[in-house]
């Protein structure tokens, strides 16, 4: 199921650049909304509206959620990957979508080098020697939404509360409306299906 909605669509769009792959290249441009820096206080949506299925992929510098990027090792640590873990596990919270949408969970997928996973396949440019101690946190979901056109915003301000150290979160959202790449910020944090 993974990346079922996303991968044809968003290869598509100009703002999807497979991430990682200039990781530490400060000579990207953000003007022209590269997505390949992995920047901290930066996160990452993809989000797509299909009939009934709402997919939702969040990637973030491990930074941005937990505070640091290293493994954990101390008890600390250990217990602020897990309060995350567990945050991100309440997609339907996290996201705020409406009650009126009657969504539920119908897969959801949490990645990231610090919940003891291998870094992801698709992280292979991250692995080479320009590679430090970055380290990402990945959430993919699929939702089924009864009715969807009940979605008529996506409001990311609790991410932003949960996560205070995310500044912004660049949205490729594709919907019935077409696609549209936003960057939204704590201040503005809802965009429109
Ligand atoms: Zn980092």
């Amino acid at each position: 199921m993974r990346r079922l909605l996303l991968a044809l669509p968003f290869a598509l769009l100009p703002l999807a650049v497979a991430h990682a792959a200039d990781e530490h290249d400060h000579d990207h441009d953000h003007e022209h909304g590269s997505l390949g820096a992995h920047e901290h206080g930066v996160g990452r949506l993809n989000a797509a509206l299909d009939g009934q299925t709402l997919e939702l992929e969040l990637e973030s510098p491990a930074m941005n959620l937990v505070g640091f990027e290293h493994a954990a090792n101390s008890d600390a640590d250990k217990a602020k990957v897990a309060a995350v873990r567990a945050q991100l596990e309440k997609p339907l919270v996290l996201f705020n979508l409406p009650k009126a949408a009657d969504c539920v969970v119908e897969n959801q997928e949490l990645e990231s080098p610090l919940f003891g996973d291998a870094p992801a396949a698709d992280d292979e440019d991250a692995k080479d020697e320009h590679h430090h101690d970055h380290s990402e946190i990945h959430a993919h979901y699929q939702f089924t939404c009864a009715t969807p056109a009940a979605l008529k915003t996506l409001d990311l301000a609790n991410i932003f509360n949960t996560f205070p150290a995310t500044q912004k979160i660049q949205v490729q959202l594709i919907s019935p409306n077409g696609q549209q790449g936003v960057e939204v910020t704590a201040k503005a944090a809802a965009l429109k299906f």
